[in-house]
């Protein structure tokens, strides 16, 4: 501990620990990595490795083998740059413009998405004297980014690839994690048919679901980002992935309230009989989504948010604030819970998966807002 932090009771400077697992994060990508075959497994790092940090994730996974790592923005390429000089960067969302110079100074390569981007990298390579690498995304069914499969074509032979080393051919599915959709079939039918039309380039469809599907769409490289941080690859199946994110935050304070006592901003819940409440230093400024608030009467089962308080499960009592979040502890034993102790908001059952379905939303968008005012702990738990 560094002496500028040794006044602090451990953790207690912030109002809630976030515990980021790295050895289940490493082990996570090994078990993508041995089903993918023999392609390669890369890395998805945008937002901040899915709010994990970029800083410690980037290395973890460096120093397990991985080798080429995806971002959306080159603000997290220059980051992943810092720690990871050696590894391949791609930069997802192509190539803002009049910035190829940064992309060579750092050694990043575009994902190259349209034909501006594709003349804008080639004209640069151009004025270089340099064939600098560069993905090619071709959009087989997102209709988001990416050359469509026509255009896609009807590059082959174009010479502005001369000028530049197209060194991944790559597209993303629409929905591989829904088993049964045709349109998975359809792209990777798609996908087939641009990777024969560029031989020897390199390919990449799969992402987290991509990898676990039966077709095994591996191609050259695969790039899971969700799975890695622990998140559900098959929603219809057990999860085969390690936690990775644990969120614990701390009890401010308890109180008890009377029958027909309205709790929290305007009262959106309302006890019907007396109830104990305690208050938790964590809010929607920590990136706790607001739609999980508890909204009702006590005593309705609640889809809603939920902590695990020492050991039961206890639902949020009216909205979320910005700073602090109210639960109702009735059924937990008076002498079990105090001032001060942890409780779980993120962990056991309550994976990020759940906490993102009550929420009304899904566990990427959970972790991508996990909040930068945690205090964060590593470990590194091998198997
Ligand atoms: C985010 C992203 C990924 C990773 O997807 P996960 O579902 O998180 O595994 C892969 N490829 C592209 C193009 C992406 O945008």
């Amino acid at each position: 501990m560094k002496a500028s932090q040794a006044r602090f009771i451990a953790g207690s400077e912030a109002g809630s620990l976030l515990h980021i697992d790295l050895g289940a994060l490493v082990s996570n990508w090994r078990l993508l990595r041995d089903r993918a075959g023999g392609a390669e497994a890369a890395a998805v790092v945008k937002a901040d490795a899915y709010g994990t940090g970029i800083e410690t994730t980037v290395p973890a996974l460096h120093r397990a083998g991985c080798r080429t790592f995806f971002v959306a923005h080159l603000s997290e390429a220059i980051r992943a740059r810092a720690v990871a000089p050696e590894a391949t960067i791609y930069i997802l969302n192509g190539l803002p413009p009049g910035t190829a110079d940064v992309y060579a100074e750092f050694d990043l390569r575009p994902v190259l998405g349209s034909r501006e981007e594709i003349d804008e990298w080639a004209a640069f390579c151009r004025a270089e004297g340099r064939r600098l690498k560069a993905a090619v995304h071709f959009d087989t069914g997102m209709n988001r980014l990416g050359l469509t499969v026509p255009q896609g074509l009807a590059l082959k032979g174009d010479p502005r690839l001369a000028d530049f080393e197209p060194a991944l051919l790559m597209s993303h599915f629409a929905s591989a994690e829904e088993r049964d959709n045709p349109l998975n079939q359809r792209q990777i039918a798609a996908f087939s048919a641009i990777r024969e039309a560029f031989p020897g380039i390199p390919g990449s469809l799969a992402n987290s679901s991509g990898i676990l599907r039966e077709e095994k769409p591996h191609f050259d490289l695969v790039r899971p980002g969700y799975a890695l941080y622990g998140g559900n690859p098959t929603p219809d199946r057990n999860n085969p992935m390690r936690p990775v994110v644990g969120l614990q935050s701390r009890i401010i304070q308890l109180r008890t309230v009377d029958a027909g006592d309205g709790v929290g901003y305007n009262w959106r819940w309302t006890a019907q009989t007396k109830r104990r409440l305690a208050t938790l230093s964590i809010g929607y400024a920590d990136g706790y989504p607001r739609p999980s608030s508890g909204i009702g009467a006590s005593g309705e089962i609640s889809e809603r948010g939920m902590a695990i308080v020492a050991g039961r499960p206890c639902p949020f009592a009216g909205t979320v604030s910005m700073d602090l979040i109210i639960v109702d502890v009735t059924d937990v034993p008076e002498n079990e819970v105090k001032r001060g102790d942890l409780v779980t908001l993120i962990g056991g059952d309550l994976t990020v998966d759940e906490v993102g379905r009550r929420a009304g939303t899904i566990g990427y968008e959970i972790l991508t807002n996990l909040g930068r005012r945690y205090a964060r702990t590593h470990r590194e738990t091998e198997i």
